[in-house]
């Protein structure tokens, strides 16, 4: 039989499917020794069935009894007790964190004979009333969906009654009418009674955490961190323990490292005389948690030694939620922290040093979007004003946009936003996600706001105390600032500046440039480290897409071993234009001839000059791919030229012909049309030259000393016949071009059809590159260049994919044509090279797909060349 409930006794760390994160890591706190209050947690399973059937699985009810007994036993309390009542708190609590997603109740066990008891027993009335009116205002929200507003509104009414500035200042008395006003609000909204009997609070909340796996802004989180929907959540259920009963108590978050920049020491936030909740609203400010050795000695040295053995258990950075109660410590939560990208490389690397984990552990604990964030811009610091105010740096990055106000104009938003906020709370997911950077004047590191942020590496600036926010106006020392106005914010410095400050590039791709040295600077260090442990292991080899000499250039030094993937029509462009409008109005072989004579010097200098850049490497050359009519002036534009001529009178010359060859050429259709292999078929000595011109820049740099490893490659190929006409061609040239090397002719694997004919194409291929831009194009039948703007925003949002698959790729579908073409295709030809030259080359989670697929590289743009070389490391750990 399915059992529902573990106490915190029973589990342990690795239990996250069944417990969730944060009932797993009760579990092995409590099987550690550490002071846990006792607890239970009721599975994921119990919530899955839940969510299936829209009832509690039968067993349910009596198994939390059970626990709720073993709790009573532990601590000699009754729930519902009238004299000294046992309170619980209730948690969600998934196997991976969904910070702010889901929901907390707390208190639980309070009603108005309860309050009396707790009131007595520990001689403090305005601490019972106060956790009763904190009851029933959670157990609103969550329960039965109410809008937090009303109860701010009546905190509002009795501090402006009162004539007090904080709750904090609220007599017993007055926080007895506070909770008779909340009872109200409560019934005008759900029209029953706030409910007396404990045990149906009980099960309410736990159903209401179980309902919460499914809110929106739950789903909305899960899709963008590409977390399964139909996980569930698990939920925790523990005895209370109070940091709000005077200054002998607080509450606290603790890192066991900076998760910032990932420097050894204590960080952290405390709040006296506060619950859990206020810290992680960012509703009061808080001290630095280093401030707790002076205010409770005791305390802080039993806390950082916990924060030891438990980075010794996790053997990594852990987070801790806290609380004193009368100066005696409980653990409530921990779990392996999240922390910056440029903390999670220094990280690493220290852990390495301090002999925790090996290399290959470390490769695991970053990744390639981790590193991509490292590689953005940030303000040049010479450049920027005096900046208006300074807050807390929550999440590195540098972030310039216009101001809004809320996440709805956030999410609407055409251009670059920050979203302005005194706090955020998980309404404002939208607007974060879509918002450049986001700045709030409340709250610490462990904000909302900061703790979402980082999560999505998005650029965030908290507890800028000086912003005064009002309506649509902002206030900044007597300054003031409307929606729309530009503002920049730093994340990594706090700083606030009014106006867009110039970015410059990244340290990190300063240092790919070889314009720094990693010695003495921690994280250029241990991206080295690990960049070249991730070059050792690495099975799947990185080129880059690059078509010029600098491109080429710029892609090795960022560490790739060749070029994937030239794109040759880029060189008929500019000045060359009227050259190729030439070959395409030839009326006859000699004019044609000419004018591919005129194409073919320029076009060798242009590989001679690729070929030097990537001596000694593998360059693939792409022959021209896309229809011609995209070199010719836009059909509209013609007629409307012709015509104006016309009508004017005069003789409109040449482009008369143009337009004859354009409405010749035009097609409904072109990305299906006659482009790529069809093209060199269709257009005679096309193909030849470029061949020609390869053929003849590789032998001039032989004869110059270089190194040249030039290989051609034909586009958009779906049948062998093409290949193998475009073949016998390219051979002819090559044999024809005195002091050539031996070059090698392969073929793109980008219509679907080659992909599963991909045994007879590698009869005429020596190697294959999967354009896999085409081939998710052919293969869904999605346009790539019209969807994104069309109805793909529609599809993410409404969990069709989770990502784009022009960017991750596809791996049940266009995945499934790149496996059935590398085993085909080396059945076919063994030691047949296999490589990929689409975008998803550059793609952290396709990287990985490819390296399970058997490829032998990706090719990506030359900026993501380590992240695909880390990517690849990682794949192979
Ligand atoms: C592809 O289709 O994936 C590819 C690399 O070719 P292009 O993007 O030039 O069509
Ligand atoms: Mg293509």
């Amino acid at each position: 039989m399915t059992r529902y409930v573990y106490d915190f006794v029973e589990g342990n760390k690795d239990l996250k499917d069944l417990l969730g994160g944060k009932g797993a890591n009760l579990a092995e706190m409590t099987r550690m020794g550490l002071p846990v209050p006792p607890g239970f947690t009721v599975t994921t399973d119990a919530c899955r069935d839940y969510l299936h059937t829209g009832e509690a699985p039968a067993a349910l009810l009596a198994e939390v009894e059970h626990h709720l007994r073993m709790i009573q036993n532990q601590i000699g309390k009754t729930f519902g007790d009238a004299d000294d009542p046992l309170l619980l708190s209730v948690r969600s609590g998934a196997k991976f964190s969904m910070p702010g997603m889901m929901e907390t109740i707390l208190d639980i066990g309070l009603n108005d004979v309860t309050v009396a008891g707790l009131a007595r027993h520990t001689s403090d009335e305005r601490f019972a009333w106060d956790s009763y009116r904190r009851l029933i205002q959670m157990f609103g929200r969550t329960v039965f969906d109410m809008p937090g507003s009303e109860f701010e509104t009546e905190l509002a009414h009795a501090r402006d009654a009162a004539g007090v500035r904080t709750d904090a200042e609220l007599t017993a008395a007055q926080l007895r009418e506070l909770v008779n006003a909340y009872k109200k609000v409560f019934h005008s909204h759900t029209g029953r009674d706030f409910p007396q009997a404990v045990h149906e609070q009980l099960y309410l909340s736990i159903m209401a955490v179980f309902r919460s796996w499914n809110a929106e802004r739950a789903q909305i989180y899960r899709r963008k961190e590409r977390i399964p929907h139909d996980l569930g959540t698990a939920v925790n259920v523990m005895a209370m323990v109070f940091g709000n009963r005077g200054e002998n108590s607080g509450t606290g978050v603790a890192f066991t490292r900076d998760p910032a920049t990932g420097r050894r020491g204590v960080y952290g936030d405390y709040l006296r005389n506060a619950q859990g909740e206020d810290v992680v609203a960012g509703i009061r400010n808080t001290v630095s948690l280093s401030e707790l050795s002076a205010i409770d000695p005791s305390a802080y040295r039993q806390l950082l030694s916990i924060m030891e053995r438990l980075e010794q258990r996790y053997r990594d950075l852990c987070d801790i939620e806290f609380t004193i109660e009368n100066g005696k410590l409980w653990m409530l939560q921990t779990r392996v922290g999240k922390r910056t990208p440029a903390a999670a490389f220094v990280i690493a690397a220290q852990l390495v040093d301090e002999g925790t984990i090996t290399l290959d552990e470390a490769l695991q604990r970053v990744s390639g979007e981790q590193l991509a964030q490292l590689m953005f811009p940030s303000f040049d610091q010479d450049a920027a004003p005096q900046p208006l105010t300074t807050g807390v740096p929550a999440s590195p990055g540098a972030a310039v946009g216009a101001i809004v106000f809320d996440s709805a104009a956030a999410a609407a938003a055409t251009g670059p936003v920050i979203l302005v906020r005194r706090e955020t709370n998980p309404d404002d997911l939208p607007g974060m996600i879509a918002a450049q950077g986001i700045l709030t004047s409340r709250g610490g590191k462990t904000s909302h706001a900061a703790v979402v942020a980082r999560g999505m590496g998005k650029t965030c600036v908290c507890g800028a105390d000086e912003l005064r926010i009002e309506d649509d106006e902002l206030t900044i020392n007597g300054r003031a600032l409307h929606a729309g106005d530009t503002i920049s914010i730093d994340g990594s410095t706090g700083r606030v500046y009014a106006g867009a400050v110039p970015v410059h590039p990244s340290k990190v791709v300063r240092y790919f440039e070889g314009e720094l040295s990693a010695y003495g600077d921690p994280l250029l260090a241990a991206i080295e480290r690990l960049m070249i442990h991730a070059d050792h292991v690495a099975t799947l080899g990185v080129h880059a897409n690059a078509d010029t000499g600098p491109d080429a250039t710029r892609a090795r030094r960022f560490g790739a071993t060749g070029v994937g993937l030239c794109r040759t029509e880029h060189m008929f462009l500019g000045d060359r234009r009227v050259l190729v409008e030439r070959l395409i109005l030839a009326e006859d072989d000699a004019g044609r001839e000419e004018a591919l004579a005129a194409l073919l010097p320029l076009q060798r200098a242009d590989f001679e000059e690729l070929f030097a850049a990537m001596d000694g490497l593998p360059v693939t050359v792409r022959l021209i791919d896309p229809p011609l009519h995209e070199f010719l002036p836009p059909l509209e534009e013609l007629t409307a030229r012709v015509a104006r001529a016309e009508a004017l009178g005069e003789d409109a010359g040449r482009d008369t012909v143009l337009l004859a060859a354009v409405r010749r050429m035009h097609e409904a259709n072109p990305m299906l049309g006659l482009r790529g292999v069809r093209l060199g078929l269709v257009i005679p000595g096309l193909f030849a030259m470029q061949v020609q011109a390869i053929a003849e820049a590789a032998a001039a740099r032989i004869a110059a000393g270089g190194d040249p490893q030039p290989e051609v490659m034909i586009p958009l190929v779906g049948a062998v016949q093409e290949l193998e006409t475009v073949r016998a061609e390219a051979e002819a040239v090559l044999a024809s071009v005195p002091g050539a090397p031996p070059i090698r002719i392969g073929t793109m694997i980008e219509v679907p059809r080659a992909a599963l004919i991909a045994g007879q194409i590698a009869g005429a291929a020596e190697f294959f590159s999967f354009g896999t831009n085409d081939l998710t194009q052919m293969t869904w039948g999605f346009s790539r260049d019209d969807v994104e703007g069309a109805f793909f925003s529609r599809y993410l949002e409404l969990g069709i994919f989770g990502v784009s698959p022009f960017e991750t790729i596809d791996a049940d579908g266009v995945g499934e044509l790149v496996r059935i073409a590398v085993t085909r295709g080396r059945a076919a030809r063994p030691g047949l090279t296999v490589g990929v030259c689409g975008e998803h080359g550059g793609d952290p989670a396709s990287v990985r797909f490819f390296h399970d697929a058997g490829l032998d590289y990706v090719s990506c743009s030359p900026f993501r060349v380590p992240i695909a070389r880390l990517e690849a490391g990682r794949a192979a750990g």
